[in-house]
């Protein structure tokens, strides 16, 4: 039923489309025509508004057909990482790559195209179903800012898939951590470093030692915690009054993260206090954890569908946030699904078109078994 070539060609035809975060317009148009063209509605909201993007997140909706109405929503995003401009998709052996001065984008145009497909061959074979709501977000690449921002008063699913995993299909993703932004500006007292060093407090030196007392990388099972950013100092001879730190810490468990989060704030306040110096913390939580039992419907579904298939099932958790924590925030249970995608954020990035048509025949007997499991 899938058909093969054309779910390829539009596939080909969305990764020519630049759209990193903030900058989605040209493939929201696209996206818009399509639905239309299918004799669905479109709704776009002013997320992109609000978060100063030009354009909002896309939403659909296929009425029950010939099922006992249980709606279940599927999600992908429009957003690519950079470097995004001039995306030439290459074909060759059987997969997809770039030519190699961008990404591919099949993160998540991959799972766009699956979603499409997916609603063409329903609307052209008649298939019974118990309704669908398609999102297509903005922005999700560093901030879930589409999601976030999502007026979810007109979703009515409570179970659903986002499409946005690598890993083959029949990957699923029942678990994914919290994640908190750790923001920090160390500052000390400026000095000539030749004249009168003893006068001046080094905000390198006193950020350098705070840091040297945290725990970062893999800390257990569970949690991380990285400080991924420094800046500060003006020349050699000036002892530097102020340094910038930006840092994170994340974990499936709550408490641990919250825990982890307070040892690094710990450390600079520490720090800069026996130093002499004064740090100003802003710390933001960005998303909440999820963990779907292995029992849960949205599991057994994504489950039994990937192995009537014949596709390896692989319930797994991931280190990364998605759009499915913040549908999982909001009381929709929501897997995040493997679609075959390779390398993403990287220009090395590649699908397989084998794992791209089996991404959309696993949809389709999820939306078939819908309703009963
Ligand atoms: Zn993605
Ligand atoms: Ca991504």
């Amino acid at each position: 039923m899938i058909n093969e070539k054309r779910m390829l060609d539009e596939f080909l035809q969305l990764t020519r489309i630049s759209s990193p975060s903030g900058k989605e317009r040209q493939l929201a148009d696209c996206l818009r025509q399509k639905i239309r063209a299918l004799g669905l509605p479109v709704n776009e909201d002013d997320a992109g508004k609000r978060v100063g993007g030009n354009a909002g997140n896309l939403v659909t909706a296929l009425a029950p057909a010939g099922k006992k109405p249980q709606p279940l929503l599927l999600c992908a995003h429009m957003d690519t990482v950079e470097p995004a401009r001039g995306i030439e998709p290459v074909l060759e052996n059987g997969l997809v790559r770039s030519r190699g001065e961008t990404v591919l984008g099949a993160d998540d145009k991959a799972g766009i195209a699956i979603i499409l497909e997916v609603l063409r061959v329903i609307l052209e074979n008649k298939i019974e179903h118990g309704g669908l709501e398609v999102i297509f977000t903005i922005w999700e690449e560093g901030g879930l800012l589409g999601a976030k921002n999502l007026d979810f008063s007109g979703v009515s699913a409570r179970l659903g898939f986002v499409l946005d995993c690598d890993g083959p299909p029949g990957t699923i993703i029942t678990r994914a951590p919290s994640q908190d932004r750790i923001s920090a500006r160390v500052k000390g007292r400026a000095a000539h470093a030749g004249i009168n060093p003893e006068e001046g407090v080094n905000a390198i030196y006193v950020a350098a030692c705070a840091i040297s007392r945290m725990k970062l990388g893999r800390l257990d099972g569970e949690t991380t915690a990285n400080i991924g950013v420094i800046a500060g100092g003006k020349a050699t001879n000036i002892v530097p009054d102020l340094v910038t730190i930006e840092g994170e810490a994340r974990s499936l468990n709550r408490t641990k993260r919250e825990n982890q989060t307070a040892a690094m704030c710990a450390a600079l306040t520490r720090t800069a206090e026996e130093f002499g110096a004064r740090v100003e913390i802003v710390t933001e939580t960005l998303y909440h954890e999820f963990a779907l039992p292995e029992d849960s419907k949205v599991v057994q579904l994504a489950l039994t569908a990937a192995r009537s298939l014949g596709l390896p099932a692989r319930l797994t958790g991931s280190g990364g946030g998605s759009d499915a924590n913040i549908f999982n925030a909001h009381g929709i249970a929501c897997a995040n699904l493997g679609i075959g995608m390779q390398k993403v954020h990287t220009t090395e990035e590649f699908i397989k078109t084998a794992d791209l048509v089996n991404g959309a025949r696993l949809i389709l007997e999820i939306i078939r078994l819908a309703g009963e499991i």
